[in-house]
């Protein structure tokens, strides 16, 4: 007789197998160091890296750990609450504030991280009698926010305003509609077209929330974001974004917004409500790099620079890469097996690069999608240029020109 735990775990193991033979097990690949753009990984091998979400170049920036280190002296190291019974401190509220100050916009509210950000944004405020529609590629924690609250739910093909005005008007039997949509698509670099969307919100009575997890601190003049790159600051509902990739890479998410909205979510949100405050650490952190963002464009305009360098030598080299306009560059080889043996290929030069193909993007879609940082040196960019070249070359995937 099997114990309830022996056909259970009989049943994990072949999920597992299944898994492993369908060539979609996830291996974690362990680094030796801290997070930068030059990286020693367990084994020894020093690459630089092209794969982390590190866009300003802040994960190990010194000036951040010494914000963290010093908030940690003064403030403590844990909270041991939620905010609303004895977790906030007046750094959490001062952290808010510039938040607000970066983005344009009238209060702030915490999270643990963007997912819960997005996991408690939409129950909260909306009912059945509302609607909310929402990109087809939009990010899998808008995904599960958006199930977790009863709205009747659109959904509009990636990006395409054709599909948006059908489903604004398939919505308009209900009472508020909300439209949701990332600032940018992390496969592909693609900034949503917040001009078109806004037009449409304008027509169809309709709200709208951006989250520029992937587009702070990276799209935009100065990094505000989308709602900077299409001059619609102060102009749409609700934003969200992360602590955990341009500002300093640590943890920490955030909804920003219109005041009522955020005093709403205050009282509502589960995620706010029923898990722990941020740590002083990462909080005083936050308030060094916003303020810092505030006095200086020099990161973002360094971004900007390596990013555009980056993309146009790889297109003279005769790569095929998605048009971005973000720090993101997928460089298309459309088939799997050929985009997990370019990245090891690559790592062999010293570039650490992550391949990704169906399901995480599209079948036949593969791709070496990388992350430009603006502390990634001009030889650095060279090196990875020249080090695809090579391995290029020897796949067989260079555009003839
Ligand atoms: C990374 C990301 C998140 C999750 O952010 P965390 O703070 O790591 O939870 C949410 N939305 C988008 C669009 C993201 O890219």
């Amino acid at each position: 007789m099997q114990t309830i735990y022996q056909t259970f775990q009989k049943h994990l193991a072949e999920e597992l197998e299944a898994i492993q033979a369908a060539g979609l097990y996830k291996n974690e690949r362990i680094i030796a160091s801290p997070q930068s753009v030059d990286i020693t990984l367990q084994s020894g091998q020093k690459v630089l890296n092209f794969c982390a979400n590190n866009y300003l170049g802040l994960s190990d920036n010194k000036e951040l750990v010494n914000a963290a280190c010093k908030a940690m002296e003064s403030h403590g190291y844990g909270m041991s609450s939620v905010r609303f019974i004895c977790g906030t401190q007046d750094l959490h509220k001062q952290l808010e504030a510039v938040i607000a100050r970066f983005f344009g916009t009238e209060d702030t509210i915490l999270y643990a991280a963007c997912f819960d950000a997005n996991g408690g944004v939409f129950e909260p405020l909306l009912d059945e009698n509302d609607a909310i529609i929402s990109d087809a590629l939009n990010h899998a924690s808008i995904i599960d926010g958006v199930r977790l609250c009863k709205a009747v739910r659109y959904r509009y093909a990636n990006a395409d305003m054709q599909s948006l005005e059908e489903q604004l008007q398939a919505a308009q039997a209900q009472r508020f509609r909300l439209i949701v949509t990332d600032g940018v698509f992390s496969m592909d670099g693609n900034v949503a077209p917040l001009d078109k969307i806004h037009a449409l919100a304008q027509k169809y009575n309709a709200m709208i929330m951006v989250d520029e997890s992937h587009s702070a601190g990276v799209v935009g003049k100065t990094g505000r974001g989308t709602t900077e790159a299409f001059n619609l600051r102060g102009k749409v509902e609700i934003i969200t974004g992360t602590l955990g990739k341009a500002f300093g890479g640590a943890i920490g998410g955030f909804t920003t917004g219109r005041k009522e909205i955020i005093a709403m979510l205050r009282q509502r949100s589960r995620p706010y409500l029923f898990s722990n405050s941020l740590p002083p650490a990462v909080v005083g952190a936050g308030i060094y790099t916003f303020g810092y963002l505030e006095r200086s464009s020099e990161l973002q305009n360094k971004l900007h620079e390596n990013t555009d360098y980056f993309v146009d030598r790889m297109l003279q080299a005769g790569f095929d890469i998605k048009p971005t306009q973000s720090a993101i560059c997928a460089v298309m080889l459309y088939d799997a097996k050929l985009s997990q043996d370019m990245a090891a290929k690559l790592l062999e030069e010293g570039i650490y690069v992550a391949g990704f193909y169906y399901p995480v993007v599209p079948k036949g879609q593969a791709r070496i999608r990388l992350q430009i940082s603006a502390a990634h040196r001009r030889e650095q960019l060279d090196k990875c240029i020249q080090a695809f070249t090579k391995v290029g070359r020897e796949l067989g995937v260079l555009k003839k020109n």
